[in-house]
C-alpha cells in the first residue's frame, strides 16, 4: 500500500532530532516500541566476525560457514551435531546477558510512561532487562522455548535446563544421544519455537500477549509515540508498515525511527516523524546525556 508513496530520508540535523525525540518521549501519553534485529545488534549480539570466531571457530572450520545465521541453516547430518550447534547458539544468544546495556537504557527512558513492546526478536532481551512481561508481544517466538516439530499440539516447553546440559556436555561438536529432545506428547523430535514456516506454534502465552497488544493499541489514541528501533525490511508488515499506518490514522501521534542506515517514512507522515540514522545505543546515550 505504500509502494507508490515517495520515501523521505533522514536529512534533518542530528542534534535537532535528538531534542525532538526527547521531547516526544517526555510528552507521550503512551509509547509503542517496535523492535527488530538492529536493537540486539546494538546491544552487542552480533552473529559474525569476532563473536562468531569466539564461540564457533570449530564449527566454522569443519562445516565452512562464517556466521551464526548461516550455521542455523546448515543441514547437519545427525541430530547430535545439529543440537550441539543450536544449544551453543541458544546458550550464548538467549541465556547470557547482552554485552552492552542498550535494553537497560531503553527501559530507563520509557519506564515511567504507559508503554507496550512488539518485537520480532526472539532473544528474550526485553525480559532480561526488566521490561514488564505483560507489556511485551513476541510475534516470532523465543529461542528459550521448544515445540513439537509436527506439531501435535499448540504447546511450548521451557528449554533452559536441557539447553544448558547440551551446551556443557557436548564433545567434538556432538551432544550425547540421550539428550536429543523429543515431544512428551507424541515422541516426535522437538524443535525451536521460531516462526520459520507454517508449523510455528502460537501457544497460550502468545495468544494472551497478542490480545494485550491489540487492547493497548485500541485503547490508546491520543498522544502516542510509535518508536521503531532497528527494524529492517525482512518482515516490515509486522512493525514498520503497521506503525506508519497507525501514525497516519492518528493526527496526535508521532512516529520515530532509529535505524543504523535505513530510517525513513512515507511523505504522508513526514511532518510527524523523527528519523535518526545511527547506532541505537549511541542515540539513547545522546537522549539521556
Ligand atoms: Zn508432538
Amino acid at each position: 500500500m505504500y509502494g507508490k508513496i515517495s520515501i523521505t530520508g533522514s536529512t534533518r540535523d542530528y542534534s535537532d532530532n535528538i531534542k525532538k525525540l526527547k521531547k516526544a518521549i517526555h510528552e507521550a501519553e503512551a509509547i509503542v516500541i517496535g523492535a527488530g534485529a538492529g536493537l540486539s545488534t546494538s546491544a552487542g549480539f552480533t552473529y559474525s566476525g569476532e563473536r562468531f570466531e569466539k564461540y564457533f571457530a570449530d564449527f566454522g572450520k569443519k562445516y565452512g560457514f562464517k556466521d551464526m545465521y548461516s550455521g542455523g541453516f546448515y543441514p547437519f547430518k545427525t541430530p547430535e551435531e545439529m543440537w550441539a550447534y543450536w544449544s551453543r547458539y541458544i546458550y550464548i544468544n538467549r541465556y547470557t546477558d547482552a554485552p552492552k546495556p542498550v535494553y537497560d537504557k531503553l527501559l530507563e527512558l520509557v519506564k515511567d510512561t504507559d508503554y507496550f513492546v512488539i518485537t520480532t526478536n526472539v532473544d528474550h532481551c526485553f525480559q532480561k532487562a526488566g521490561f514488564d512481561k505483560d507489556r511485551l508481544f513476541y510475534t516470532q517466538g523465543d529461542y528459550g522455548l521448544f515445540q513439537c516439530s509436527e506439531p501435535c499440539q499448540d504447546v511450548t516447553y521451557d528449554n533452559e535446563a536441557v539447553i544448558c546440559e547440551m551446551y556443557e556436555k557436548q564433545k567434538d561438536m556432538k551432544i550425547p544421544s540421550e539428550l536429543i529432545p523429543t515431544c512428551p506428547n507424541c515422541g516426535k523430535p522437538l524443535t525451536m519455537n521460531l516462526r520459520s514456516d507454517d508449523k510455528f506454534v502460537e501457544d497460550e502465552g502468545w495468544h494472551k500477549a497478542a490480545a494485550r497488544y491489540d487492547e493497548f493499541i485500541r485503547t490508546h489514541n491520543g498522544k502516542v509515540l510509535y518508536l521503531e528501533l532497528g527494524v529492517g525490511f525482512n518482515t516490515p508488515v509486522i512493525i514498520k508498515y503497521s506503525f506508519w499506518q497507525m501514525t497516519a490514522k492518528n493526527p496526535d501521534a508521532t512516529y520515530a525511527c532509529i535505524n543504523y542506515d535505513d530510517a525513513e517514512c512515507p511523505d504522508l507522515i513526514k511532518d510527524r516523524a523523527i528519523l535518526i540514522e545511527g547506532d541505537i545505543g549511541d542515540v539513547l546515550d545522546d537522549i539521556t546525556g
